[in-house]
């Protein structure tokens, strides 16, 4: 659905320039929910910000469904920015309007809708949002999780193709942040469109989304399928993210107290209902110590990884990964 071409945006800071993006090229598909990690000023607003073009790219394409939209006139854009609803970390409500009108302002400036069309929608707007009791209540009366559900559904008031999340849930606690999440995947599956949102958290990738980039001083490092990218990861900020995100600590791991080889299981699908490594001691005999472990979810994926360490001569840890590859589990040799 977007497909952005050699994009860059400098900024001039007095005399100087600033490359915030630089030469990011992204392939966005249709109906999916894509996610944009980095780390603060790595250049995530700057480039959701060119998908609506609230940021004009300094050079490069921005094609949304085929059409590059930095070349379009203002009533072409204006148009153009109406299929695009936009999600805020700050909520941005009208404060002095109820629930209600804030949802029904995109309606209103759209225009080419009665005041019953307008109330109908924003009834059902807020009935998917599960705020229909909150209607004729100001943004100060809510909770930071109900003001984001207000800003969703404002955001989707006009059926916009894509949807952009800018940090939508770093204001929230946890919990209210699953809430926010489980209401973003209902929404894509339901009404079938593209989510593009950006973090700085993990959770909230692995949580929702289908594929991710990871974005470092400007450029894309590294893209894919979530699993393949946080479960594999082969670019050093990928490895830091995703090491932060496990707690990874290889020095306190297993204390120095063993001293064979490490190795990184990762198993997936049908592998993580297995008992892996009962099989592969009872078959090769190998004393594997277990320094840290966990099975959880990527989306709706399981998945499990372990860091062993194997004792034993060469032969029997080769004998080992040998066993552990046939097995279906993936294995990466630490040291
Ligand atoms: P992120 O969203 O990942 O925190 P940003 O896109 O906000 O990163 O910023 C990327 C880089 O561009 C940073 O170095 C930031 O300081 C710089 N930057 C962003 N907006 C401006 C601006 N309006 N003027 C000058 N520099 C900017």
């Amino acid at each position: 659905m977007i497909h952005i071409e050699q994009l860059h945006k400098d900024y001039r800071v007095g005399s100087r320039t600033v490359s915030a993006l630089n030469n990011v090229n992204l392939h966005i598909p249709r109906g999916k929910i894509f996610g944009i990690i980095g780390r603060s000023g790595a250049g995530k607003s700057t480039l959701l910000r060119t998908f609506n073009l609230l940021e004009r790219p300094t050079r490069g394409a921005v094609r949304i469904n085929g059409a590059d939209i930095t070349t379009l006139g203002k009533a072409e854009l204006d148009r153009m920015r109406q299929q695009i609803g936009m999600v805020f970390q700050n909520f941005s409500l009208l404060s002095a309007k109820t629930v209600g009108a804030n949802v029904e302002f995109p309606l209103k400036l759209a225009g080419g809708h009665s005041k019953e069309e307008r109330n109908r929608r924003v009834d059902e707007l807020l009935e998917l949002v599960g705020l229909s009791e909150h209607k004729d209540k100001y943004p100060a009366q809510l909770s930071g999780g109900q003001k984001q559900r207000v800003g969703i559904a404002r955001a989707i008031a006009n059926a916009p193709q894509l949807l952009l999340c800018d940090e939508a849930t770093s204001a929230l606690d946890p919990e209210t942040t699953q809430s926010i999440l489980a209401l973003l995947a209902e929404i894509n599956q339901r009404l079938g469109l593209t989510i593009v949102l950006i973090t700085h958290e993990m959770q909230v990738i692995r949580s929702i989304c289908d594929n991710v980039a990871v974005i470092e001083a400007g450029e894309i490092v590294e893209t894919g399928p979530v699993a393949d990218v946080f479960l594999h990861p082969r670019h050093a900020v990928t490895r830091r993210l995703v090491a932060e995100y496990t707690h990874d600590d290889f020095d306190l791991a297993g204390g120095g107290a063993a001293s064979g080889r490490r190795l990184r299981l990762t198993y997936t699908g049908e592998a993580a209902y297995q008992p892996i490594l009962t099989r592969v001691v009872e078959q090769t005999r190998a004393q594997i110590t277990i320094l840290q472990g966990a099975v959880s979810r990527i989306k709706d994926k399981p998945y499990g990884q372990l860091l062993v360490e194997i004792g034993g001569a060469d032969e029997e840890a080769a004998a080992v990964l040998d066993l552990f590859r046939r097995l279906d589990v993936h294995c990466e040799v630490i040291n």
